[in-house]
């Protein structure tokens, strides 16, 4: 470049997209155009982030260099554009009010999750000299709710439910000053100027609310918490009576409860934790993370009784801080609901609602704008989310292909929605099962809430091709009011589906959906299946051979039954009936309400039944979890064999073999693992048949750790690519994404 032209004044807009808004992005911006000593703007537009900035050529060059290596560490660009204006001659550098230039076109500028408060925000609250003394809604512009209080975009604080806070002159003065890390935090806020904290029905405010919050613990009351995506029911999590007292209330039987525990030093007490386990629990979305309890423990066996695993997490919010500054032991935390319906997020809605189960209330006056609950995740070949809500939602999941308008209602378990358009899907938090009319309601809330946010109008809907799914149901009434097409996608192809788009990967490939149950083509339940997608569609080149489900609902729970199923195929019907109760045996006789399957879940409740390592699904995937957890140590090669033939998977001698073994007394784990080996296996003798060498895994049962891991390595050491769920749960909580993509996809 000529000495000429690097004195030339030019003048450059540059648009980001992605996740810009709401993490120091313009802050960012200011500080380094004011140390360049370039003029111009910055502001947040509905599409992203927009700057303009004006100097010297050479120094703009150095400008853009210099802005990719100051991101901030949450910020995602997904895209770039730059273009050169008109130099307006204008001196110094401003944060421009956002805007909203076209009020009717879709939204993109993604919204950030909420972020755990960071060590400098904690360090505030502790130090008693500093004016943020244990101040419970302390944040700044690196942590502090975002998604949970936002009412629309873009991400400035009268667009949150921060609204009606006035900022006193201190908090003002960091929130205009550059060099202050609350440089435009939009939650920004003081004792002086913020949010308030209270208890009910006993009087307390400020500090002193801490400490009665303690000796309510230690007398073993249950308190509700307004958190920060709903409330949240906290008990002492050694108290037998308190916790027993909370399942009784909350009318939830055995699936095992959360804790949240005050420190690392704390959860290392009651669980191994590695070192990829203690970086998920600190980062920022600080999520439940499912770890392996150690042997010795005071914790209430009432807390997660017969699960191999306990969920743990670390305080997330300056109130969860405090509370555990003040009562440093395990707490319960489960969401604040009975069981089925979904979580409290309003003051007066938790007080009626939480009104049985709760003792005292912690209560304050900044609303939630939406529910969103405690994401779920476990450490497997990396980081796998199960239940992904506070910390995740609503990032997008950018896909590879172009998507029309779409959205997509999910499952009926687990539910979550999606909306699509472009090349990113943004999928909701986690609404749940959709059993309740309550919970239903809060699926169409959810898909009104991000269609508004968004200023999205579908184009398409999809949703499972099951027709009594709420989902469904619900997709079929409103594409007819709203006069657009509806597709019906099959279940497994939409696991598939997510798990290739979330990896960027296009057809070819080969898909496993592995889970506990969907509607397949033929009109029975699938859940074992192998699909040879290229740019045609799925063919269904292998799927495990079928057996029944007598007693069909029954027979997800109670896990004799499809252990049943199993052994009348084996055995055949004469000898088979000197097992079984005659009940079952008549339905498999006459196969009368006595469905067939080809799922790999429900193969695993039964193998889990013979066995004798649990005989009823306690909650969903328990029995898996049980056959996992019994492994324990063993390493082995040894398996079992699933008979590949014609594309049908066959467990006849398998089932034989387990038989045989247990009654010359193999240990049980070491059957787990030669069964779980056997399945490894199959995949790879499919994945060697079929040809294609990117290898796709999706589905509930690929939640099991030992079973992924394995098939990873078989697959790799093979020279097969692997891919599995990174940002969606491999489970029905991830249908939508692909829903999104098949139904929609261009090119
Ligand atoms: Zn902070
Ligand atoms: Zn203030
Ligand atoms: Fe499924």
């Amino acid at each position: 470049m000529t000495a000429v032209l690097s004195s030339q004044t030019e003048r450059q807009r540059i648009v980001l997209q992605g996740t810009v808004q709401g993490v120091g992005f313009r802050p960012t911006v200011y500080r380094l155009a004011q140390r360049m000593q370039l003029s111009g703007w910055v502001r947040n537009t509905i599409a992203g982030l927009e700057i303009e900035v004006e100097g010297e050529s050479e120094r703009l060059s150095q400008f853009l260099v210099a802005l990719h290596a100051a991101t901030p560490p949450a910020a995602v660009i997904t895209e770039q554009q730059t273009s050169r204006v008109a130099p307006n001659r204008k001196i110094g550098f401003e944060i421009l009010l956002s805007v909203n230039d076209d009020p009717s076109g879709p939204r993109s500028a993604a919204i950030l999750p909420d972020i755990a408060t960071c060590s400098q925000c904690l360090a505030d609250m502790l130090d008693p000299q500093n004016r943020r003394s244990a101040y419970p809604f302390t944040n700044c512009i690196q942590c502090g709710p975002r998604y949970t209080i936002m009412l629309d975009i873009p991400y400035d604080r009268p667009n949150t439910t921060m609204q009606t806070f006035t900022l006193c002159s201190s908090c003002r003065r960091e929130y205009e000053s550059s060099h202050d890390r609350r440089f435009h935090a939009q939650p920004n806020a003081c004792a002086v100027c913020g949010p308030k904290l209270w208890l009910s029905p006993i009087a307390a405010e400020g500090t002193s609310v801490f400490s009665e919050l303690a000796t309510a613990l230690e007398r073993g009351h249950i308190i509700a918490l307004k958190s920060i995506g709903g409330f949240q029911l906290l008990v002492d999590a050694r108290n037998p009576a308190a916790v027993a007292r909370l399942r009784e209330r909350k009318r939830r039987e055995l699936k095992p409860f959360a804790m949240l525990m005050p420190s690392m030093e704390v959860v290392c007490r009651y669980a191994e934790v590695s070192a990829e386990e203690e970086r998920l629990l600190r980062s920022p979305a600080a999520p439940i993370v499912l770890l392996q309890p150690k042997n010795e423990s005071d914790i209430a066996p009432e807390v997660a009784e017969r699960s191999p695993c306990i969920g743990v997490m670390l305080p997330s919010s300056p109130l969860h801080h405090l509370l555990m500054a003040h009562y440093p032991f395990p707490l319960v935390a489960t969401s604040g609901n009975c069981a089925g319906e979904p979580i409290a997020i309003d003051n007066e809605e938790a007080l009626v609602r939480l009104g049985n189960l709760a003792d005292i209330f912690v209560l304050h006056n900044r609303p939630i704008a939406r529910p969103c609950d405690d994401s779920v995740v476990r450490l497997m070949d990396g980081p796998h989310i199960l239940r992904r809500a506070r910390g995740y939602a609503p990032l997008p999941v950018i896909v590879p292909f172009d998507l029309r308008p779409v959205l997509a209602v999910g499952g009926h378990l687990k539910n979550t929605v999606a909306i699509g358009f472009g090349k990113q899907v943004w999928l909701s938090q986690h609404i749940g099962d959709l059993d309740s009319p309550e919970a239903r309601e809060a699926f169409e809330r959810t898909i009104d809430d991000l269609c508004k946010l968004y200023r999205f109008r579908p184009e398409i809907i999809a949703c499972d091709l099951h027709p009594d799914y709420a989902s469904t149901q619900w997709a079929e009434q409103h594409a007819r009011k709203a006069g657009v097409p509806l597709v019906r996608v099959l279940h497994h192809q939409a696991h598939v589906a997510g798990c290739a788009a979330e990896n960027g990967l296009k057809t070819p490939y080969l898909g496993v959906a592995w889970d506990g149950a969907g509607l397949g083509a033929d009109g029975t339940i699938w859940g074992g299946e192998f699909f040879a997608a290229d740019q045609n569609g799925f063919e269904r080149v292998a799927s495990l051979r079928p057996f029944a489900l007598p007693g069909g609902e029954t027979a997800m729970r109670d896990c004799a039954r499809p252990a049943a199923g199993l052994l009348w195929k084996t055995l055949g019907p004469d000898k088979a009936r000197q097992f079984l109760q005659p009940q079952v045996c008549a339905m498999l006789e006459h196969e009368i309400n006595a469905p067939q399957t080809s799922s790999v879940g429900r193969m695993f409740d039964g193998v889990a039944y013979l066995i004798g390592v649990a005989e009823h699904n306690l909650f969903e995937g328990h029995a898996a979890m049980c056959l996992e957890s019994a492994i324990g140590q063993i390493k082995t090669d040894e398996a079992y064999t699933v008979t590949a033939a014609n594309g049908i998977g066959d467990w006849a001698s398998l089932v034989g073999d387990i038989r045989a073994e247990l009654a010359s007394g193999v240990a049980v784990g070491m059957i787990s693992a030669k069964f779980h080996n056997a399945l490894a296996d199959w995949i790879l003798a499919v994945a060697q048949i079929t040809g294609s060498r990117d290898v796709v895994l999706s589905g509930g049962v690929f939640q099991n750790a030992y079973l992924t891991r394995r098939s990873r390595r078989l697959l790799e050491n093979r020279g097969f690519n692997v891919f599995t769920h990174r940002q969606v749960p491999a489970n029905d909580g991830g249908l939508a994404l692909g829903q999104a993509v098949l139904a929609a996809m261009i090119n």
